[in-house]
């Protein structure tokens, strides 16, 4: 059995980079990766702007300034300012050339054509250079770079309409066990609703990855060897739940080596997900998760978040870490490696109650995991641990 920084490792070692580039529009490119780097093709602002409403002035010995006309937001005027003269201008307006501040109106009193400035004047105060933000030339936005939000307003910002970008892994979701009934259908004995396929779907749906499709096959050999078979042959990622493990009925090992699968590693010292499996089929990767949600998911987190980022050509493909102080005492159970669903708080990081693989409640109210090296054992209030952030949503 590996350990879980191998088990990363190998993981990162042998995800295959996306090899169709697109172009699409801005405006769909949210969450998409960067395939080349945006060269910015003006200055930003590309004149220089006024940041306040108030008034733009040649600054001179005197506090009495003359005004000579006005200019608001979108105006093209650049009246010649003489020492000792001034304009009306407002936010977002072009200051004249040769106007070398702008003071705020409520700082100064008006009287007539004439402003009497209240306050010490300084040099380009209150005007945003052309260029402050970027200039004609400059690398706007990295290779490798997951456009958020924030990145797209700051492209269209540059005027940029189109970028190129990496395509999407399409991604198959294989859910095994002959207990599991679908949401909507009524439970006889024995029987558990299925909620893998939902679950890895709606998250996979939130980190942008939308090209998901959901198989469910039963406990048998035959189905799952063909159903595996045709899986990898249709997507890039297969995920695998349940059925990973040693009992009678758990065919996924068996069938993916039926299928020539090459295993890079199976099972992990860890808690939960010890049973992991990941391997690879030419290109494709492929996944055997727990069957237990919470332990699905982690493992989800832990082990396919990073290879999902990496295979996109995103720069930091692992999800943030931080050490953290523990916000109460924390006993641990066993001596594996250990993923806690957590969340933090003023006072620090605080484990949430409900850790069971089955339960995967506790993981709607959490926002880290705390890892825990092999071996641990008490942790006190306020010692360092290091604690995985999850994905913002
Ligand atoms: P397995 O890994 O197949 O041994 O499954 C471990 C546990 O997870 C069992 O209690 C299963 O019933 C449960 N389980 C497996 N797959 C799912 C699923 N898709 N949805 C909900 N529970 C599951
Ligand atoms: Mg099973």
């Amino acid at each position: 059995m590996i350990d879980v920084n191998t088990a990363q490792d190998l993981v990162l070692k042998h995800s295959s980079m996306a090899s169709e580039i697109l172009e699409v529009s801005l405006n769909d490119a949210l969450d998409f990766v960067l395939a080349k780097a945006i060269v910015s093709e003006i200055h930003m602002p590309p004149f220089r702007q006024s940041a306040m409403d108030g008034y733009a002035l040649n600054i001179s010995n005197t506090n009495t300034y003359k005004l000579i006309g006005e200019i608001k937001a979108g105006d093209n005027a650049n009246p010649t300012l003489k020492a000792g003269e001034a304009v009306r201008i407002f936010t977002g307006a072009p200051v004249p050339d040769n106007a070398n501040a702008v003071i705020m109106q409520e700082r100064v009193s008006v009287q007539g054509d004439q402003i009497i400035t209240q306050m010490p004047l300084v040099a380009q105060m209150n005007i945003r250079p052309k260029g402050e933000q970027i200039k004609l030339s400059e690398i706007a936005l990295e290779k490798g770079t997951q456009l958020k939000g924030a990145h797209i307003g700051f492209l269209a910002s540059l005027g940029v309409t189109k970028v190129l970008v990496y395509n999407k892994p399409s991604i198959a979701i294989v859910v095994t066990g002959n207990e599991l009934v679908a949401p909507g259908n009524p439970l006889s004995y024995g029987e558990i609703y299925e909620s893998n396929g939902a679950m890895l779907s709606a998250v996979l749906r939130e980190l942008g990855y939308t090209k998901t499709s959901i198989i469910t096959v039963p406990d048998d050999y035959d189905s799952t060897k063909n159903t595996l078979e045709k899986a990898i042959k249709n997507h890039d990622i297969v995920i695998v739940t349940g059925g990973v493990s040693v009992g009678d009925y758990d065919f996924v090992g068996k069938a993916l080596n039926s299928i020539s699968v090459k295993e890079v590693f199976y099972k992990v010292k860890q808690k939960p997900g010890k049973p992991l499996f990941f391997g690879k089929k030419d290109a494709v990767s492929i996944f055997g998760l727990p069957g237990n949600p919470a332990a699905a998911l982690s493992c989800f987190y832990i082990y396919v978040y990073p290879l999902l980022k990496k295979s996109e050509g995103s720069i930091n493909p692992q999800l943030t870490r931080i050490s953290m102080p523990m916000a109460t005492d924390y006993v641990v159970k066993g001596s594996r490696a250990q993923f806690l669903k957590a969340k933090l708080q003023d006072d620090g990081v605080q484990i949430l109650q409900g850790q069971s693989s089955a339960m995967v409640r506790a993981f709607g109210d959490a926002n880290a995991l705390v890892f825990l090296p092999e071996n641990s054992t008490e942790i006190k209030k306020g010692d360092q641990v290091k604690t995985i952030l999850l994905p913002l949503k």
